[in-house]
């Protein structure tokens, strides 16, 4: 874990590296992890002090176990809580949905609370040899006279002395408010909505060892009658806790929904026994923006590379991030790696611009269906709509429309499912980078 002496870095101003990656939550820490095993020299500076608290829902689908086995994370050691799938529960409903048997990914996902979670990474950064410094709180790219990125400056400490980090290459992975990328010029796309989502841990005996992930469909806010354009979930962390919250896009003619006042409308429907009450609540209740459907584009520029929520890369059809984060990292690293070994100029430029591009490639088609799918059901109808009782009684239907949302696919095809999703995906227009 994070100790004392990782804080703030040396005493030296102006400390340079080949690349810095401003945050270590998952995004940053993941990059520092596959640079520092590429023989990059990499800077990985943190705001906070670990552990922390991020507020998250702490689920981890099989995507998210797949990049944390490729990064060698021990997720066998105590801590970790394995789930085998979701629990959708809608109109009195309820059905389970075991993750599928699939050749490229884990049929298992997991939970951790962010609390361990990201220290837990931000450590294995450190040990794969990534430099971490906590507490210095990044305030803006640093550049020359032609605009390109050379470093950041950044304050530190608890005097806040300000202090400036060197590296040719920066990684923006500082999350949903993304102020590396706006000092840049790389505003959001305001067209794209952004979701907000609330969490809170109570004390469940009962619900702590499901080993489901469970979601509900068929919640209402209260203020105004109508679904809400999202759902609710409660995931168990095998630690006497649950985590339990909701995310929800904005309403029509964009109007935020209440969140605490939606969960203070649906928790009473649960059973008692579960102790989803006042006195078993071990946290507050605590919100945040869900950034989603690659909504800040370009994901490079200038030697300025975006992963994770501060490129909005959060997925539309689920609102999970995580397993995002990550693998736009890895992503973000390799091409790095490679740009690196080429000499400064047009083709260390070239091979930069080939992070987006491949993003793009990955994401590009599925995040603007996504994107299509908040716009015209979620935001409307939340996910109501999608598990109508006659998708709820038919399991090939269900086993498909659940792999859609988490992206749950083998390529090379592997079963009739991924022939559809594939099929699917491909008729999305590809839109112009
Ligand atoms: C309520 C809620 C529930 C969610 N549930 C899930 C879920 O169950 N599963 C899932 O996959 N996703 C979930 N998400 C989404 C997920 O939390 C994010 O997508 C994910 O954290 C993105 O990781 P990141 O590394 O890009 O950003 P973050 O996790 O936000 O990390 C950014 C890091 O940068 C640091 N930082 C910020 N500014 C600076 C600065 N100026 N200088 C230095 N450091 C800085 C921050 O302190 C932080 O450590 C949820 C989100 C919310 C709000």
């Amino acid at each position: 874990m994070i100790t004392e002496r990782d804080e703030a870095g040396s005493d030296a101003d102006d400390e340079e590296a080949q690349v810095i990656v401003v945050g270590a939550g998952p995004a940053g820490s993941a990059a520092a992890v596959h640079l520092a095993r590429a023989g990059v020299d990499v800077l990985l500076l943190e705001k906070s002090g670990f552990p922390r608290e991020k507020v998250c829902g702490d689920g981890l689908t099989p995507r998210s176990v797949y990049q944390l086995v490729r990064m060698g994370v021990d997720i066998s050691a105590p801590g970790w809580m394995r789930n085998k799938g979701m629990r959708w529960v809608c109109g009195g409903d309820q059905v389970e949905l075991d993750w599928p048997q699939l050749g490229s990914l884990p049929d298992f996902g997991l939970t951790r609370s962010r609390h361990d979670f990201d220290d837990l990474l931000a450590a294995h950064a450190r040990a794969a040899g990534a430099r971490l410094h906590t507490r210095v709180k990044v305030t803006a790219p640093l550049t020359d006279r032609a605009g390109n990125v050379t470093g950041v400056t950044a304050t530190r400490g608890p005097g806040q002395e300000p202090v400036r980090y060197r590296a040719p290459l920066v990684v923006a992975a500082d999350g949903a408010s993304a102020r590396t990328a706006l000092a840049l010029g790389l505003e959001r796309d305001a067209s794209r909505p952004v979701a907000a989502a609330a969490r809170r841990y109570y004390r469940s005996e009962a619900r702590t060892n499901d080993p489901y992930l469970e979601l509900w469909a068929d919640l209402r806010c209260p203020n105004t009658g109508l679904d809400l354009p999202g759902y609710g979930w409660v995931f168990p962390l095998g630690d006497g806790r649950v985590n339990v919250g909701l995310g929800a896009l904005p309403q029509r003619q964009r109007r935020a929904v209440d969140l605490r006042a939606a969960l203070e409308h649906w928790l009473p429907r649960l059973p008692a026994h579960w102790g989803l009450r006042e006195e078993n609540a071990d946290s507050s209740l605590r919100s945040a923006p869900l950034p989603m459907g690659l909504n800040r584009r370009p994901q490079y520029r200038r030697g300025l590379l975006l992963v994770g929520d501060s490129a909005g890369m959060i997925s539309p059809w689920s609102g999970e991030g995580i397993a995002e984060a990550m693998e736009a990292a890895e992503v973000a690293a390799e091409i790095i790696a490679l740009a690196l070994a080429r000499p400064a100029g047009p083709r260390r430029e070239h091979a930069l611009q080939q992070y987006p591009a491949e993003i793009h490639r990955r994401w590009g088609r599925y995040y603007r269906l996504g994107n299509l799918a908040a716009d015209l059901v979620f935001s409307r109808y939340g996910f109501r709509p999608l598990l109508h009782p006659r998708v709820m009684a038919s399991p090939p239907l269900l086993r498909t429309l659940a792999r859609l949302l988490t992206h749950g696919t083998d390529e090379p095809v592997h079963d009739g499912i991924d022939a559809v999703l594939h099929a699917l995906v491909r008729l999305v227009p590809a839109r112009r980078r």
